[in-house]
């Protein structure tokens, strides 16, 4: 990316992108974004439309992108009074073997690769065992399989729940519901009461991707559909679990694609309340097949800046936690997209492979201390959290309290 905006696609692999010359994004123009409208929107809290959010994604001119981050840093102090929360949480991936072929993902293994694994629950103990302290969240997901079914992954999230009673774990993604769907003929409803019941407290809002089938069809054509996972997602909030929403972005999306992404997320949040935070997702092109065909010239930190501000403005009062993610941008820059509208820095994550798998650098492990002296040293306030942000029921003794920090519990 140049100057702030995504750069002409170059498409190596005519079998993946013979299509790719409609989904080529604007080239970098003068801004016709009306200030003036959007400030007052930002304000009173008003909402932003599509054709907006469009124009907002093809800002590049520097001080157009200034304007940007001023006003969703306004929206979120307003929101969030300078407060950056971040978790103590863990990734366990049950499995790495995979069947589907989604052309972003090089964490997945065949079954009879060398590095292929399926975690036994002694191995777990030894991973959370690892972790110091007691985790706040367990992010349970793995590959699909059929080397792995549905009551053995139930099994060890039974006792994993058993063994680790205060630890939140939250699991699976709508598209492991549906693969365990199809294994056991169950429905949706019931394939997540049954995980609800073995000890899943929260629902993973990954494997959305882009919800525009434009482009699913082109990165992950073996995944459920948007309509799918939007009621995947909708099934687990009506059964009382929560969830995260994200996006993957960066790689062959145009605006147009992700305003009708955040278009989804939003509606499902004014139906059912129950995200608790937008991720947006980097795409770690490194070793992918999908990377070959993004721009290597594509600034890549600055649209991510630009999509968090973004998802902040548009989002305002309907999801209030925008996170940045420290595996994706590394440490400095995700510091820096705290003052583009983002007031998560995600968690310590111990073992983050699937960052890593694709050739991200970061993704091992930060500890709870640099969290705390690394939010105070940029001036905002540390605050660590459990995964459905509990401590903001709090919200309104924050200021009278002042500013310093202090734990969840
Ligand atoms: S993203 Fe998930 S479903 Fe797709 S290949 Fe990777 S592990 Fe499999």
């Amino acid at each position: 990316m140049r100057n702030g905006i995504p750069q002409p696609l170059i498409s190596h692999d005519s079998s993946l992108f013979s299509h790719s010359s409609s989904l080529i994004p604007c080239s970098p123009k003068q801004s016709n974004m009306n200030w003036e409208i959007l400030e007052h929107k930002a304000a009173r809290s008003i909402d932003l439309n599509e054709e907006e959010v469009e124009q907002l994604l093809s800002l590049n001119r520097a001080e157009d992108l200034e304007r940007l981050y001023v006003l969703a840093n306004q929206v979120n102090e307003r929101l969030n009074h300078g407060v950056v929360s971040f978790i103590h949480n863990m990734n366990v991936n049950y499995t790495n073997i995979c069947e589907y072929l989604c052309t972003f993902c090089e964490f997945k293994k065949s079954a009879d690769s060398k590095d292929a694994y399926i975690l036994t629950f002694e191995d777990v103990k030894r991973k959370v065992g690892e972790a110091k302290g007691t985790l706040t969240e367990i992010t349970f997901q793995g590959g699909l399989s059929k080397f792995v079914c549905f009551s053995d992954v139930l099994k060890l999230l039974r006792q994993i729940k058993a063994q680790y009673p205060q630890t939140h774990l939250h699991a699976f993604s709508p598209e492991e519901i549906d693969f365990y769907s199809i294994e056991t003929g169950e429905p949706y409803e019931t394939i997540v009461a049954q995980a609800k019941t073995a000890g899943m407290d929260s629902m993973c809002g990954t494997a959305a991707e882009v919800l525009d089938e434009r482009i699913r069809r082109k990165i992950c054509s073996d995944k459920i559909s948007s309509d799918e996972w939007c009621e995947i997602i909708k099934t687990g909030h009506r059964l009382g679990l929560h969830s995260t929403a994200t996006i993957l972005f960066g790689h062959i999306e145009k605006p147009e694609h992700v305003s009708n992404h955040l278009r989804r997320i939003r509606r499902i949040q004014r139906e059912t309340s129950m995200f608790t935070e937008f991720i947006p997702l980097l795409f770690m092109p490194d070793k992918t097949k999908l990377g070959r065909a993004v721009d290597s010239n594509l600034d890549r930190v600055t649209y991510a800046f630009k999509m968090i501000a973004v998802a902040r403005l548009y989002f305002m009062n309907d999801i209030r936690n925008i996170q940045t993610s420290w595996v994706k941008l590394g440490w400095d820059n995700a510091l820096k997209s705290l003052e583009c509208g983002a007031n998560d820095l995600s968690g310590t994550l111990y073992n983050e492979n699937i960052t890593r798998e694709a050739g991200g650098e970061n993704g091992e492990f930060v500890p709870l201390a640099k969290f705390n002296s690394e939010i105070k040293r940029i001036g905002k306030i540390p605050k660590e959290r459990d995964t459905v942000y509990s401590f903001q029921t709090h919200y309104s003794n924050i200021s009278e309290a002042g500013h310093h920090a202090c734990s969840l519990h």
